[in-house]
Protein backbone atom coordinates (compact mmCIF):
# COMPACT_ATOMS: atom_id res chain seq x y z
CA UNK A 1 0.00 0.00 0.00
CA UNK A 2 0.88 3.57 -0.88
CA UNK A 3 2.71 5.42 2.34
CA UNK A 4 1.16 8.96 3.15
CA UNK A 5 3.27 11.63 3.55
CA UNK A 6 3.21 12.99 7.19
CA UNK A 7 3.05 16.45 6.16
CA UNK A 8 0.52 16.74 2.63
CA UNK A 9 -2.54 14.54 2.03
CA UNK A 10 -1.24 13.15 -0.79
CA UNK A 11 0.16 9.99 -0.47
CA UNK A 12 3.67 9.37 -1.11
CA UNK A 13 4.98 7.43 -4.54
CA UNK A 14 6.11 4.41 -3.51
CA UNK A 15 9.52 3.92 -5.18
CA UNK A 16 9.03 2.10 -8.00
CA UNK A 17 10.50 -1.07 -8.32
CA UNK A 18 13.64 0.02 -10.47
CA UNK A 19 14.24 -1.80 -13.10
CA UNK A 20 16.90 -4.52 -13.15
CA UNK A 21 19.66 -1.93 -13.94
CA UNK A 22 19.32 -0.26 -10.51
CA UNK A 23 20.34 -3.20 -9.16
CA UNK A 24 24.48 -3.20 -10.51
CA UNK A 25 27.53 -4.30 -8.75
CA UNK A 26 29.16 -1.67 -5.89
CA UNK A 27 31.62 0.01 -7.60
CA UNK A 28 34.91 -1.44 -7.27
CA UNK A 29 33.86 -5.00 -7.22
CA UNK A 30 33.15 -8.26 -9.20
CA UNK A 31 31.46 -11.37 -9.70
CA UNK A 32 33.55 -14.32 -10.12
CA UNK A 33 31.09 -15.96 -13.20
CA UNK A 34 32.32 -19.39 -14.16
CA UNK A 35 34.63 -18.62 -17.10
CA UNK A 36 36.90 -17.20 -14.11
CA UNK A 37 36.15 -19.72 -11.48
CA UNK A 38 37.95 -22.04 -13.91
CA UNK A 39 40.90 -20.32 -13.77
CA UNK A 40 40.62 -19.54 -9.98
CA UNK A 41 40.18 -23.20 -9.18
CA UNK A 42 43.07 -24.23 -11.37
CA UNK A 43 45.67 -21.54 -9.46
CA UNK A 44 43.78 -22.90 -6.43
CA UNK A 45 44.85 -26.75 -7.16
CA UNK A 46 48.55 -26.22 -8.29
CA UNK A 47 48.88 -23.54 -5.13
CA UNK A 48 47.58 -26.85 -3.02
CA UNK A 49 49.71 -29.41 -4.09
CA UNK A 50 53.00 -27.36 -3.76
CA UNK A 51 52.30 -25.98 -0.36
CA UNK A 52 51.55 -29.71 0.78
CA UNK A 53 54.74 -31.15 -0.30
CA UNK A 54 56.47 -28.11 0.74
CA UNK A 55 54.74 -28.76 4.35
CA UNK A 56 52.92 -25.59 4.43
CA UNK A 57 49.32 -25.60 6.08
CA UNK A 58 45.82 -24.19 4.81
CA UNK A 59 44.68 -21.17 7.34
CA UNK A 60 41.44 -19.11 7.15
CA UNK A 61 41.27 -15.97 9.31
CA UNK A 62 38.05 -14.35 9.18
CA UNK A 63 37.19 -11.58 6.98
CA UNK A 64 36.44 -8.88 10.02
CA UNK A 65 39.13 -8.26 12.40
CA UNK A 66 39.53 -5.19 14.61
CA UNK A 67 40.75 -2.40 13.12
CA UNK A 68 43.59 -2.20 15.52
CA UNK A 69 45.31 -5.03 14.32
CA UNK A 70 46.29 -3.24 10.66
CA UNK A 71 46.61 0.06 12.14
CA UNK A 72 49.80 -1.33 14.55
CA UNK A 73 50.30 -4.14 12.22
CA UNK A 74 50.48 -2.88 8.54
CA UNK A 75 51.25 0.73 9.84
CA UNK A 76 49.53 4.14 10.65
CA UNK A 77 51.29 5.74 7.77
CA UNK A 78 50.60 3.10 5.26
CA UNK A 79 48.11 3.67 1.88
CA UNK A 80 46.42 0.92 3.39
CA UNK A 81 45.51 2.69 6.74
CA UNK A 82 45.68 6.27 5.66
CA UNK A 83 42.85 5.38 2.94
CA UNK A 84 41.81 2.28 1.63
CA UNK A 85 40.37 0.08 4.69
CA UNK A 86 37.08 -0.27 4.88
CA UNK A 87 36.30 0.08 8.37
CA UNK A 88 33.32 0.65 10.57
CA UNK A 89 31.77 0.12 14.15
CA UNK A 90 29.73 -2.04 14.73
CA UNK A 91 26.10 -2.63 16.89
CA UNK A 92 28.91 -3.28 19.74
CA UNK A 93 30.76 -0.43 19.47
CA UNK A 94 33.56 -2.47 18.19
CA UNK A 95 35.70 -0.65 15.61
CA UNK A 96 36.61 -3.77 12.99
CA UNK A 97 37.66 -3.76 9.30
CA UNK A 98 37.28 -6.11 6.37
CA UNK A 99 40.90 -7.03 6.33
CA UNK A 100 42.83 -5.46 3.32
CA UNK A 101 46.23 -8.03 3.59
CA UNK A 102 46.20 -11.61 4.79
CA UNK A 103 49.65 -11.64 6.89
CA UNK A 104 48.75 -9.14 9.79
CA UNK A 105 45.34 -12.01 10.44
CA UNK A 106 48.05 -14.94 10.31
CA UNK A 107 50.44 -13.43 12.69
CA UNK A 108 47.27 -12.76 15.08
CA UNK A 109 46.11 -16.13 14.87
CA UNK A 110 49.37 -17.30 15.59
CA UNK A 111 49.86 -15.69 18.86
CA UNK A 112 46.52 -16.16 19.93
CA UNK A 113 46.52 -20.21 19.60
CA UNK A 114 49.95 -20.07 21.27
CA UNK A 115 51.59 -21.61 18.21
CA UNK A 116 54.93 -20.68 19.51
CA UNK A 117 54.94 -23.96 21.25
CA UNK A 118 54.60 -25.59 17.87
CA UNK A 119 58.27 -26.91 16.29
CA UNK A 120 59.04 -23.98 14.52
CA UNK A 121 58.74 -22.56 11.89
CA UNK A 122 55.01 -22.82 11.82
CA UNK A 123 54.41 -22.78 8.07
CA UNK A 124 50.81 -21.38 6.28
CA UNK A 125 48.92 -21.03 3.25
CA UNK A 126 45.95 -19.22 2.63
CA UNK A 127 43.49 -18.27 -0.38
CA UNK A 128 40.82 -15.35 0.19
CA UNK A 129 38.92 -11.95 -0.87
CA UNK A 130 40.54 -8.92 0.42
CA UNK A 131 39.29 -5.37 0.35
CA UNK A 132 40.80 -1.95 -0.27
CA UNK A 133 39.61 1.38 -0.63
CA UNK A 134 41.01 2.24 -4.00
CA UNK A 135 40.41 3.73 -7.11
CA UNK A 136 39.15 1.14 -9.08
CA UNK A 137 41.16 0.33 -12.37
CA UNK A 138 42.88 -1.93 -14.03
CA UNK A 139 44.40 -4.77 -12.10
CA UNK A 140 43.21 -2.82 -8.93
CA UNK A 141 39.29 -3.45 -7.39
CA UNK A 142 37.70 -3.08 -4.25
CA UNK A 143 37.45 -6.69 -3.63
CA UNK A 144 39.50 -9.00 -4.46
CA UNK A 145 41.50 -12.07 -4.43
CA UNK A 146 44.93 -13.19 -2.80
CA UNK A 147 46.53 -16.61 -2.28
CA UNK A 148 49.62 -16.67 0.30
CA UNK A 149 52.34 -18.66 2.40
CA UNK A 150 53.65 -17.26 5.66
CA UNK A 151 56.34 -19.10 7.62
CA UNK A 152 56.94 -18.40 11.62
CA UNK A 153 59.31 -18.93 13.15
CA UNK A 154 62.77 -18.84 11.44
CA UNK A 155 64.74 -16.49 10.66
CA UNK A 156 66.95 -18.56 8.02
CA UNK A 157 67.57 -17.07 4.83
CA UNK A 158 66.74 -20.52 3.73
CA UNK A 159 63.11 -19.69 3.99
CA UNK A 160 62.77 -16.07 2.45
CA UNK A 161 64.44 -18.57 -0.51
CA UNK A 162 61.86 -21.22 -0.58
CA UNK A 163 59.16 -18.71 -0.76
CA UNK A 164 60.37 -16.83 -2.62
CA UNK A 165 60.86 -20.28 -5.37
CA UNK A 166 57.33 -21.23 -4.25
CA UNK A 167 55.82 -18.11 -5.97
CA UNK A 168 58.03 -18.15 -9.07
CA UNK A 169 57.58 -22.10 -9.68
CA UNK A 170 53.69 -21.80 -9.32
CA UNK A 171 53.92 -18.99 -12.01
CA UNK A 172 56.24 -21.36 -13.36
CA UNK A 173 53.59 -24.50 -13.56
CA UNK A 174 50.62 -22.12 -14.69
CA UNK A 175 53.02 -21.02 -17.75
CA UNK A 176 53.15 -17.79 -16.88
CA UNK A 177 56.84 -16.20 -17.31
CA UNK A 178 58.34 -14.01 -14.50
CA UNK A 179 60.89 -12.11 -12.98
CA UNK A 180 61.28 -12.02 -9.00
CA UNK A 181 62.25 -8.25 -8.13
CA UNK A 182 64.40 -8.33 -4.85
CA UNK A 183 65.51 -6.04 -2.29
CA UNK A 184 66.98 -5.49 1.15
CA UNK A 185 65.69 -3.10 3.25
CA UNK A 186 67.60 -4.37 6.46
CA UNK A 187 67.05 -3.77 10.30
CA UNK A 188 65.31 -1.10 11.86
CA UNK A 189 68.41 0.37 12.38
CA UNK A 190 69.46 0.43 8.96
CA UNK A 191 66.19 1.97 8.03
CA UNK A 192 66.94 4.60 10.32
CA UNK A 193 70.20 5.58 9.38
CA UNK A 194 69.25 5.63 5.21
CA UNK A 195 65.72 7.49 5.92
CA UNK A 196 68.24 9.96 7.39
CA UNK A 197 70.44 10.04 3.73
CA UNK A 198 67.43 9.80 1.72
CA UNK A 199 65.98 12.60 3.37
CA UNK A 200 69.35 14.57 3.06
CA UNK A 201 69.16 13.72 -0.85
CA UNK A 202 65.41 14.99 -1.56
CA UNK A 203 66.17 17.53 0.17
CA UNK A 204 68.40 18.63 -2.45
CA UNK A 205 65.65 18.36 -5.46
CA UNK A 206 63.21 19.60 -3.17
CA UNK A 207 61.99 22.01 -6.28
CA UNK A 208 61.42 18.75 -8.28
CA UNK A 209 59.48 16.84 -6.30
CA UNK A 210 55.25 16.28 -6.72
CA UNK A 211 53.24 17.73 -4.31
CA UNK A 212 52.46 14.10 -3.17
CA UNK A 213 56.38 12.93 -2.94
CA UNK A 214 57.17 16.74 -1.25
CA UNK A 215 54.27 15.02 1.56
CA UNK A 216 55.84 11.65 1.35
CA UNK A 217 59.22 13.42 2.30
CA UNK A 218 57.85 14.56 5.95
CA UNK A 219 56.30 11.19 6.43
CA UNK A 220 58.64 8.87 5.31
CA UNK A 221 61.41 9.36 2.46
CA UNK A 222 61.42 5.82 1.55
CA UNK A 223 57.68 5.76 0.30
CA UNK A 224 58.78 7.96 -2.90
CA UNK A 225 61.45 5.22 -4.06
CA UNK A 226 58.44 3.46 -4.84
CA UNK A 227 56.71 6.26 -7.10
CA UNK A 228 55.03 5.15 -10.19
CA UNK A 229 55.59 9.32 -11.37
CA UNK A 230 57.63 9.48 -14.32
CA UNK A 231 59.02 12.61 -13.69
CA UNK A 232 60.62 11.36 -10.37
CA UNK A 233 62.39 8.40 -11.96
CA UNK A 234 65.20 9.98 -12.49
CA UNK A 235 65.62 11.46 -9.06
CA UNK A 236 65.13 7.72 -7.89
CA UNK A 237 67.29 6.61 -9.79
CA UNK A 238 70.14 8.93 -8.99
CA UNK A 239 69.24 8.33 -4.96
CA UNK A 240 71.53 6.84 -2.24
CA UNK A 241 71.15 3.08 -2.20
CA UNK A 242 70.04 1.14 0.93
CA UNK A 243 72.28 -2.08 0.22
CA UNK A 244 75.03 0.44 1.58
CA UNK A 245 73.48 1.23 4.90
CA UNK A 246 72.83 -2.64 5.32
CA UNK A 247 74.43 -3.46 8.79
CA UNK A 248 76.41 -6.94 8.30
CA UNK A 249 73.83 -9.49 9.21
CA UNK A 250 70.99 -7.88 7.50
CA UNK A 251 73.85 -7.86 4.13
CA UNK A 252 75.09 -11.62 5.30
CA UNK A 253 71.15 -12.74 4.86
CA UNK A 254 70.81 -11.01 1.97
CA UNK A 255 73.48 -12.49 -0.30
CA UNK A 256 73.05 -15.62 1.47
CA UNK A 257 69.28 -15.64 -0.04
CA UNK A 258 70.88 -14.48 -3.22
CA UNK A 259 72.66 -17.74 -3.33
CA UNK A 260 70.58 -19.92 -2.67
CA UNK A 261 67.91 -18.28 -5.43
CA UNK A 262 70.80 -18.40 -7.36
CA UNK A 263 71.07 -22.35 -6.90
CA UNK A 264 67.52 -22.93 -7.43
CA UNK A 265 67.98 -21.13 -10.68
CA UNK A 266 65.21 -18.24 -10.13
CA UNK A 267 65.37 -15.27 -12.48
CA UNK A 268 65.93 -12.45 -10.07
CA UNK A 269 66.92 -8.65 -10.12
CA UNK A 270 68.02 -6.89 -7.73
CA UNK A 271 65.99 -3.59 -7.70
CA UNK A 272 67.64 -1.17 -4.96
CA UNK A 273 64.33 1.11 -5.08
CA UNK A 274 62.05 -1.64 -3.82
CA UNK A 275 60.66 -1.15 -0.53
CA UNK A 276 57.00 -1.91 -0.63
CA UNK A 277 54.19 -0.34 0.69
CA UNK A 278 53.33 -2.44 4.52
CA UNK A 279 55.80 -1.13 7.48
CA UNK A 280 55.81 -4.40 8.65
CA UNK A 281 59.00 -5.46 6.13
CA UNK A 282 62.30 -5.69 7.12
CA UNK A 283 65.03 -7.60 5.50
CA UNK A 284 64.35 -9.41 2.46
CA UNK A 285 61.93 -7.82 0.12
CA UNK A 286 60.41 -9.17 -3.12
CA UNK A 287 57.88 -8.55 -6.43
CA UNK A 288 57.00 -10.83 -9.11
CA UNK A 289 56.21 -8.84 -12.29
CA UNK A 290 55.91 -10.80 -15.80
CA UNK A 291 58.67 -10.94 -18.03
CA UNK A 292 56.72 -9.86 -20.51
CA UNK A 293 57.14 -5.66 -20.99
CA UNK A 294 54.60 -5.82 -24.15
CA UNK A 295 51.66 -6.65 -21.72
CA UNK A 296 49.47 -4.53 -20.25
CA UNK A 297 49.82 -5.49 -17.06
CA UNK A 298 51.48 -2.65 -14.99
CA UNK A 299 51.64 -3.89 -11.87
CA UNK A 300 53.18 -6.44 -9.86
CA UNK A 301 51.31 -10.01 -9.38
CA UNK A 302 52.70 -10.35 -6.14
CA UNK A 303 54.83 -9.49 -3.50
CA UNK A 304 56.25 -10.52 -0.05
CA UNK A 305 59.45 -10.60 2.03
CA UNK A 306 60.77 -10.69 6.00
CA UNK A 307 58.50 -9.42 9.00
CA UNK A 308 60.67 -10.65 11.88
CA UNK A 309 59.03 -7.86 13.93
CA UNK A 310 55.32 -8.25 13.52
CA UNK A 311 54.42 -10.88 15.73
CA UNK A 312 56.35 -9.19 18.65
CA UNK A 313 54.71 -5.70 17.76
CA UNK A 314 51.06 -7.69 18.08
CA UNK A 315 51.90 -8.66 22.23
CA UNK A 316 53.54 -11.94 21.05
CA UNK A 317 57.11 -13.33 21.30
CA UNK A 318 59.86 -12.19 19.14
CA UNK A 319 59.28 -14.62 16.12
CA UNK A 320 60.97 -14.03 12.83
CA UNK A 321 58.75 -14.70 9.75
CA UNK A 322 58.52 -14.09 6.07
CA UNK A 323 55.62 -14.45 3.61
CA UNK A 324 54.01 -13.75 0.28
CA UNK A 325 50.24 -12.93 -1.47
CA UNK A 326 49.54 -12.92 -4.58
CA UNK A 327 46.61 -11.29 -6.15
CA UNK A 328 44.60 -13.60 -8.02
CA UNK A 329 42.30 -11.67 -10.77
CA UNK A 330 45.47 -10.05 -11.92
CA UNK A 331 47.25 -13.42 -12.47
CA UNK A 332 43.62 -14.23 -14.22
CA UNK A 333 43.91 -11.66 -16.74
CA UNK A 334 47.66 -12.21 -17.51
CA UNK A 335 46.85 -15.59 -18.07
CA UNK A 336 43.75 -14.86 -20.05
CA UNK A 337 46.02 -12.08 -22.09
CA UNK A 338 48.58 -14.70 -22.91
CA UNK A 339 45.93 -16.97 -24.11
CA UNK A 340 46.66 -19.57 -21.69
CA UNK A 341 43.88 -21.50 -20.73
CA UNK A 342 42.92 -23.55 -17.72
CA UNK A 343 43.50 -27.16 -17.69
CA UNK A 344 39.98 -28.98 -17.67
CA UNK A 345 39.55 -30.73 -14.57
CA UNK A 346 36.19 -32.44 -15.83
CA UNK A 347 36.41 -34.03 -19.24
CA UNK A 348 33.41 -35.87 -19.70
CA UNK A 349 33.68 -39.70 -21.95
CA UNK A 350 30.07 -40.38 -22.07
CA UNK A 351 26.78 -38.45 -22.66
CA UNK A 352 23.33 -39.67 -21.83
CA UNK A 353 20.54 -38.11 -24.01
CA UNK A 354 17.04 -39.33 -24.08
CA UNK A 355 13.73 -38.87 -25.69
CA UNK A 356 10.49 -39.38 -24.23
CA UNK A 357 8.92 -38.93 -20.38
CA UNK A 358 9.68 -42.67 -19.31
CA UNK A 359 13.40 -42.89 -21.08
CA UNK A 360 14.01 -39.45 -19.16
CA UNK A 361 12.86 -40.85 -15.84
CA UNK A 362 15.39 -43.99 -16.61
CA UNK A 363 18.03 -41.87 -17.91
CA UNK A 364 18.02 -40.25 -14.47
CA UNK A 365 18.91 -43.46 -13.00
CA UNK A 366 21.40 -44.59 -15.99
CA UNK A 367 23.33 -41.16 -15.47
CA UNK A 368 23.97 -41.50 -11.69
CA UNK A 369 24.82 -45.36 -12.08
CA UNK A 370 27.08 -44.66 -14.31
CA UNK A 371 28.67 -41.64 -11.93
CA UNK A 372 28.75 -44.10 -9.15
CA UNK A 373 30.58 -46.65 -10.92
CA UNK A 374 33.04 -43.45 -11.96
CA UNK A 375 32.80 -42.61 -15.34
CA UNK A 376 33.01 -39.37 -16.15
CA UNK A 377 29.65 -38.28 -17.62
CA UNK A 378 27.09 -35.57 -18.96
CA UNK A 379 23.60 -34.88 -19.56
CA UNK A 380 21.17 -32.28 -21.02
CA UNK A 381 18.37 -34.06 -19.40
CA UNK A 382 16.32 -30.98 -19.46
CA UNK A 383 16.53 -30.35 -23.02
CA UNK A 384 13.60 -32.72 -25.62
CA UNK A 385 15.05 -32.86 -28.84
CA UNK A 386 17.86 -35.44 -29.92
CA UNK A 387 19.14 -33.14 -31.67
CA UNK A 388 20.25 -30.50 -29.18
CA UNK A 389 21.38 -32.99 -27.08
CA UNK A 390 23.58 -34.66 -29.46
CA UNK A 391 24.65 -31.07 -30.28
CA UNK A 392 25.72 -30.33 -26.75
CA UNK A 393 27.28 -34.18 -26.57
CA UNK A 394 29.58 -32.59 -29.55
CA UNK A 395 30.62 -29.32 -27.33
CA UNK A 396 31.57 -31.66 -24.90
CA UNK A 397 33.59 -33.48 -27.25
CA UNK A 398 32.56 -37.13 -25.34
CA UNK A 399 33.41 -40.32 -26.61
CA UNK A 400 30.17 -42.12 -26.95
CA UNK A 401 26.84 -40.85 -26.04
CA UNK A 402 24.14 -43.37 -24.73
CA UNK A 403 20.75 -43.03 -25.97
CA UNK A 404 17.32 -43.86 -24.82
CA UNK A 405 14.41 -43.63 -26.72
CA UNK A 406 10.81 -45.46 -26.32
CA UNK A 407 12.48 -48.44 -28.48
CA UNK A 408 15.11 -49.41 -25.75
CA UNK A 409 13.51 -48.83 -22.80
CA UNK A 410 10.56 -51.29 -23.70
CA UNK A 411 13.31 -53.80 -25.06
CA UNK A 412 15.40 -53.07 -22.29
CA UNK A 413 18.58 -52.09 -24.60
CA UNK A 414 20.70 -48.24 -24.83
CA UNK A 415 21.76 -47.01 -27.75
CA UNK A 416 25.85 -46.13 -28.19
CA UNK A 417 26.69 -43.96 -30.71
CA UNK A 418 30.35 -43.38 -31.43
CA UNK A 419 30.44 -39.65 -31.56
CA UNK A 420 33.91 -39.39 -33.53
CA UNK A 421 32.32 -42.14 -36.35
CA UNK A 422 28.88 -41.77 -35.85
CA UNK A 423 28.32 -45.54 -35.66
CA UNK A 424 25.54 -46.78 -33.24
CA UNK A 425 25.28 -50.06 -31.72
CA UNK A 426 22.46 -51.72 -29.71
CA UNK A 427 23.45 -52.54 -26.06
CA UNK A 428 21.82 -54.79 -23.32
CA UNK A 429 20.78 -52.12 -20.29
CA UNK A 430 21.86 -54.04 -17.43
CA UNK A 431 25.70 -54.44 -19.54
CA UNK A 432 25.99 -50.77 -19.70
CA UNK A 433 28.71 -49.88 -17.43
CA UNK A 434 30.76 -52.82 -17.97
CA UNK A 435 30.84 -52.61 -21.82
CA UNK A 436 31.62 -49.03 -21.50
CA UNK A 437 34.15 -49.40 -18.83
CA UNK A 438 36.07 -52.17 -20.82
CA UNK A 439 35.77 -49.32 -23.84
CA UNK A 440 37.48 -46.59 -22.65
CA UNK A 441 39.79 -48.52 -20.72
CA UNK A 442 40.99 -49.85 -24.39
CA UNK A 443 40.91 -46.31 -25.28
CA UNK A 444 43.12 -45.32 -22.75
CA UNK A 445 45.29 -48.11 -23.73
CA UNK A 446 45.39 -47.17 -27.71
CA UNK A 447 46.09 -43.64 -26.70
CA UNK A 448 49.40 -44.80 -24.05
CA UNK A 449 50.93 -46.76 -27.15
CA UNK A 450 50.90 -43.57 -29.48
CA UNK A 451 52.38 -41.61 -26.52
CA UNK A 452 54.89 -43.95 -26.37
CA UNK A 453 55.40 -44.40 -30.27
CA UNK A 454 55.81 -40.96 -30.46
CA UNK A 455 58.15 -40.71 -27.61
CA UNK A 456 60.42 -43.17 -29.40
CA UNK A 457 60.41 -42.07 -32.09
CA UNK A 458 61.42 -38.77 -30.88
CA UNK A 459 64.33 -40.84 -29.16
CA UNK A 460 65.56 -41.98 -32.30
P1 LIG B 1 50.24 -6.04 -1.70
O1 LIG B 1 50.03 -6.76 -0.43
O2 LIG B 1 49.60 -4.72 -1.77
O3 LIG B 1 51.64 -6.03 -2.18
O4 LIG B 1 49.45 -6.94 -2.75
C1 LIG B 1 49.94 -8.17 -3.22
C2 LIG B 1 49.26 -8.47 -4.52
O5 LIG B 1 47.85 -8.47 -4.36
C3 LIG B 1 49.50 -7.45 -5.59
O6 LIG B 1 50.72 -7.68 -6.26
C4 LIG B 1 48.31 -7.66 -6.50
O7 LIG B 1 48.49 -8.77 -7.33
C5 LIG B 1 47.22 -7.96 -5.51
N1 LIG B 1 46.47 -6.73 -5.21
C6 LIG B 1 46.75 -5.79 -4.27
N2 LIG B 1 45.85 -4.81 -4.29
C7 LIG B 1 44.95 -5.13 -5.26
C8 LIG B 1 43.76 -4.53 -5.75
N3 LIG B 1 43.30 -3.40 -5.25
N4 LIG B 1 43.11 -5.15 -6.76
C9 LIG B 1 43.56 -6.32 -7.28
N5 LIG B 1 44.67 -6.93 -6.85
C10 LIG B 1 45.37 -6.36 -5.85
Amino acid sequence: MPKKNNNSKEPVKEEKVKTNSSFQLVRGVKDVLPEDQAYFFWIFDQVRELTRSYGYEPIETPIIEKTNLFVRGVGKQTDIVEKEMFSFVDQGGDHLTLRPEGTAAVARAYIEHGMLALPQPVKFWYWGKMLRHERPQAGRLREFHQFGFEALGSDDPMIDAQIIFMTYKIMQQLGLEVTIAVNSIGSEECRAQYKKVLLDYFRTKRSELSDVAKKQLIKNPLRILDSKEDDLLPIIEQAPQIFDYLNSASREHFLKVMDYLDELDVPVILKPTLVRGLDYYNRTVFEVWTSDEKTSQQSALGGGGRYDGLVELLGGRPTPAAGVAVGIERLVALLKEKEIKPTLDYQPDIFVAQLGEEAKRKSMLLFEQLRSAGVKVAESLSKEGLKSQLEKADKLNVKYALILGQKEILDGTVMLRDMENGIQEVIDQKKVIPEIKKRLDKQLKIQAELVKGEEIKSDI
